[in-house]
């Protein structure tokens, strides 16, 4: 069972948090200093010491480490290759019943678990909650979050990565 709180499922359902605008990062950021401070705030926060390159949320983030670029988590958790999807390597909680949407629906219409499912993307390391879809059950998870990471640094920031 998760652990969060309805309101903040509910929220991230309805894409409403703020770090969901970090999808719109590439164009949000024309303003490479502040970017570039972000990152230091970002990296400050982190125990570990592998170079933030990108946050794709508010806890995960896309960080240079000797196994390449990797999607990782604030507690060190890493996903794999950025360009492989991280939700697969996440632990998926997934809320098809009445019993369980009630959970995040308490005053309102459920939607009909027939047609719809939610799925919450979870840290197998520290549990936290990176990520919520919601869709029709069966469908396949989406990696919906691809960034031209080469493209942004070279093209935006004007400091190309190495390699
Ligand atoms: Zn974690």
């Amino acid at each position: 069972m998760s652990s969060y709180s309805r309101e903040i499922i509910g929220e991230l359902v309805a894409g409403t948090l703020p770090w969901h605008q970090t999808k719109r990062i590439m164009s949000a950021y024309k303003d490479e200093d502040r970017f570039f401070k972000v990152l230091s705030v970002l990296q400050d926060r982190v125990s570990w010491d592998d170079r933030i390159l990108l946050p794709i949320g508010d806890h995960l983030f896309i960080a240079e480490t000797p196994r390449g670029r990797v999607t990782k988590c604030e507690c060190g958790h890493e996903h794999g290759d950025y360009r492989r999807n991280w939700k697969l390597t996440a632990h998926i909680f997934v809320r098809k019943t009445e019993e369980t949407l009630r959970e995040i629906y308490p005053n309102s219409d459920l939607p009909d678990p027939r047609w719809m499912e939610i799925r919450e993307f979870i840290c197998p390391s520290c549990g936290i909650l990176h990520e919520v879809e919601a869709c029709a059950p069966g469908y396949p998870i989406l990696h919906d979050f691809q960034p031209d990471l080469e493209g942004f640094y070279r093209d935006w920031l004007k400091q190309p990565l190495e390699g």
